[in-house]
């Protein structure tokens, strides 16, 4: 078993000094480091070479000095940098290590006694992320991970729960309770809106109501979530709709979503799938309406998961019309509809100049002979169809739009189980299509029609990426992150 090397610590530099020896560019990276403290930050060296007034200083504590250095520089020091080499920094070194303070020294290991890691700032939250040294490129990359995983005003948030700590602790007495109260908190988008636009009274408002929501488990109110789940990759869900679904108690779902995204919700919540596949009416739709307002009523907060966006042939209308009649609070978190899914992984730029000025998302299933007439007009006019629920009634689509004028070379374009990983597409004709429907894979499909159409990439025109490993100097294949 591999065994860390370091001690991962948080160390305190309020009211201290970081001393950053050095004027080149090393000393100027600490510097960038140091000032997201509020330590005084004291960069000294003989002549200064970078630019440090790039930095940003707003309410920083920070000194440049073009001095030698000495002894008294380390004055109710913290941490100590070296940056440069010369006289200066045997010094510093020799006088950090007899006054028993930390000490980094830049590009030099064993003279260490820490590291400085990849930092994520959401002071006070942060986190540190460190590979000893040995794959910094790494590091920054678990990083990014973490920053787009993090809300962006977490550290906001923490201050606030931080201001409600005791008043939390007064009104909620079960250590459990408490924890789902932060986690909703974590949660709410209400609450991150409201830091977002800096409105921090707006925020302390939502979540005092959530905590007197929480403080009064039994007659708690319940809240749905119409959840767009995006096309069927975990990886296409929005920030949002994961952290919803990371404070579910519920999730109900479509049977369109697939497994994989289902799994991204909170561990202990249960599952409930409405199943309406094709032609396969497991629950009614009145019977999912009547769930979602049962399962409110009852306090507990639901996730209504549904493929790509739940506005775009969703049914949301039925279930909005039956919470709004049964009073249940609720609120719509967008995903990316199929169609979008479907453009870009036949890289099919849907609207194009002086070629498709608009494009119309319709569905074939239940389209009138009326409704089919409409789509040819607005193709002729140079909108871009794209249709959902078309997959298995193509021919006649296809037969209908020339009968109702549009050209029989018109190009259509097919996407099955576009955003997934087994994503396929191909390039046909009105004419090919209602002579004989294509052969197509298992899974949902979209099918695009226009002149557009052609611009797009199909077949086997996109490269799929390699598998191979491509090295740089900075990676390994065999490194790993605890
Ligand atoms: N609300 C969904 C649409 C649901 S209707 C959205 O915004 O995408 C179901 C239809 O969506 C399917 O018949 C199919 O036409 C389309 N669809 C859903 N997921 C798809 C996918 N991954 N690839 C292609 N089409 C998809």
């Amino acid at each position: 078993m591999t065994r860390l090397g370091i001690f991962p610590v948080s160390y305190k530099v309020r009211g201290k000094k970081i001393i950053i020896v050095g004027g080149g560019a090393e000393a100027l990276a600490k510097a960038r480091l140091a000032i997201k403290t509020d330590a005084h930050v004291v960069v000294i060296a003989r002549k200064i070479e970078a630019d440090f007034s790039s930095l940003d200083l707003e309410n920083v504590h920070f000194d440049v000095r073009e001095e030698v250095f000495a002894a008294h520089h380390l004055h109710n020091a913290a941490l100590v940098f070296v940056g440069d080499e010369g006289p200066d920094a045997e010094i510093a070194k020799r006088l950090a290590k007899e006054a028993g303070l930390p000490l980094n020294v830049v590009d030099q290991p064993d003279l260490c006694d820490f590291f400085t890691p990849a930092i994520v700032d959401r002071a006070p939250i942060s986190v540190a992320i460190s590979s000893e040294g040995e794959a910094p490129v790494l590091a920054r990359l678990v990083r990014a991970q973490i920053e787009a995983a993090l809300p962006l005003h977490l550290g906001k948030l923490a201050s606030l729960a931080g201001g409600l700590r005791h008043l939390v602790e007064k009104l909620i007495h079960s250590g459990d309770r408490r924890r789902k109260f932060y986690q909703e908190l974590l949660a709410s988008p209400q609450v991150e809106v409201a830091l977002g636009a800096g409105d921090q009274d707006k925020a302390n408002q939502w979540a005092n109501h959530l905590l007197v929501d929480h403080a009064n488990v039994d007659q708690r109110s319940g809240f749905v979530h119409l959840v767009g789940a995006g096309p069927g990759a975990e990886d296409l869900l929005t920030l949002r709709a994961q952290r919803v679904l990371q404070s579910a108690d519920v999730i109900v779902h479509d049977q369109l979503v697939p497994e994989g995204v289902v799994q991204m919700g909170r561990r202990d919540a249960e599952r409930v799938p409405v199943g309406k596949a094709k032609g396969r009416h497991s629950f009614t739709q009145k019977r999912i309406n009547k769930l979602l307002v049962q399962l409110a009523q009852e306090g507990k907060q639901v996730v209504r998961l549904k493929s790509g966006d739940p506005m775009i042939f969703g049914r949301a209308a039925e279930e909005i019309e039956a919470m709004d009649a049964a009073g249940v609070e609720y609120a719509i978190v967008p995903g990316v509809t199929a169609a979008a899914a479907a453009a870009s992984d036949a890289h099919l730029p849907v609207t194009l100049r002086n070629v498709a000025s608009g494009v119309v998302y319709a569905t074939a299933h239940g389209a009138n002979d009326t409704a089919v007439t409409h789509w040819a007009t607005l193709a002729k006019s140079g909108l871009t169809l794209g249709i959902y629920m078309g997959k298995s009634i193509m021919k006649e689509v296809a037969a209908q739009l020339i009968a109702e004028g549009l050209s029989s070379t018109t190009h259509v374009g097919i996407v099955v189980n576009a955003g997934r990983a087994n994503s396929e597409r191909c390039l046909s004709s009105l004419q090919e299509i209602s002579n004989q429907a294509p052969q197509l894979a298992d899974g949902p499909a979209i099918v695009f029609v226009g002149e557009a159409v052609a611009s797009g990439k199909w077949l086997n025109e996109i490269e799929q990426p390699s598998n191979e490993l491509e090295l740089d100097g900075d990676t390994r294949p065999d490194m790993q992150v605890a």
